[in-house]
């Protein structure tokens, strides 16, 4: 993995259109402080649409591979401060951490630049929403910091409960991400499960999911969820290892309503990731 780094112009990206938009309650922005991914060579970089993305297409060098380059923003921290503290509308902004990357890359152990853009977001308790998107259990040696931000939402991808398929999580992967978001909501942060993509899962997949006492779970299918109709699956490394009909969305939408018939907050694909409800008004 080659690791460079850029001083970049802005690190907040006005959200337009796309499936961060796509709900009732839209994200306003997004923030990255990397193209590329460390985790690209792991599973879950065979069906990644990140990989397809043009930041990713733009910053890497030829030849180089998905998994094989991050190129990090290590401003991200200071330019945050600088747009949150000028920003015109703090209270209306719903910021999603991070849509072309795992914001827990493995060198954020060394660099620490989720934690140090979450101590600048701590200064501030009038924001609408921050989700933290990522697979990554390391999320929780940050969970103090989160518990002090009153909008912050920690989103952990799980895409299924088995350990044995040879295109998804290890039992293991799987079991920390259930704790972690188990741990998350016992300490005071609120936590949105997203199965996304869901693969093939087993009988106890939804009373799982149901036992961390997450309060959204949002299911997303690999044709719906992939932004192409399943175009980008189709041609993914993914594709050629999927020993199932990924195209059949009926696993998706089975797990769905097994989990809508216990939970009221349970959603479905963009609509339900751009549906975390807008935080109550602040007393003045
Ligand atoms: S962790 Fe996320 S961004 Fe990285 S390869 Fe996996 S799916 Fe893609």
């Amino acid at each position: 993995m080659r690791i460079r780094t850029i001083q970049a112009k802005s690190i907040l990206t006005p959200q337009k259109r796309g499936f961060l938009t796509a709900g009732e309650r839209p994200y306003s922005h997004s923030l990255s402080w990397a193209a590329g991914c460390g985790y690209g060579k792991l599973y879950c970089g065979a069906f990644c649409y990140a990989r397809t993305l043009p930041n990713w297409y733009f910053a890497r060098r030829p030849g180089e591979g998905w998994g094989e380059a991050l190129i990090v923003k290590e401003n991200a921290p200071e330019l945050l401060a600088a747009q949150l503290a000028r920003a015109r509308n703090r209270r209306g902004m719903r910021i999603f951490m991070s849509p072309v990357t795992d914001p827990y890359q493995p060198i954020e152990r060394k660099l620490r630049l989720t934690r140090r853009c979450l101590e600048v977001f701590a200064r501030y308790d009038d924001l609408d929403l921050l989700l933290i998107q990522t697979r990554a259990p390391d999320a929780l040696d940050d969970l103090d910091l989160m518990a002090r931000i009153p909008y912050v939402w920690l989103g952990m991808t799980i895409e299924t409960d088995r350990g044995d398929l040879p295109y998804g999580p290890s039992q293991a992967q799987v079991e920390r991400r259930l704790t972690a978001v188990r741990q998350a909501v016992e300490r005071g942060v609120k936590a949105q499960i997203a199965v996304s993509p869901c693969l093939p899962y087993s009988p106890d997949f939804a009373r799982r999911l149901l036992e961390t006492g997450a309060q959204r779970i949002v299911i997303d299918t690999f044709a719906i969820g992939d932004g192409s109709g399943g175009r980008r699956t189709g041609s993914s490394p993914f594709a050629a290892l999927a020993d199932y009909d990924w195209h059949d969305d009926s696993i998706a939408e089975s797990l769905y309503h097994q989990l809508n018939a216990y939970h009221d907050g349970v959603a479905w694909s963009g609509p339900g990731f751009a549906g975390i409800p807008a935080r109550p008004a602040i007393e003045p």
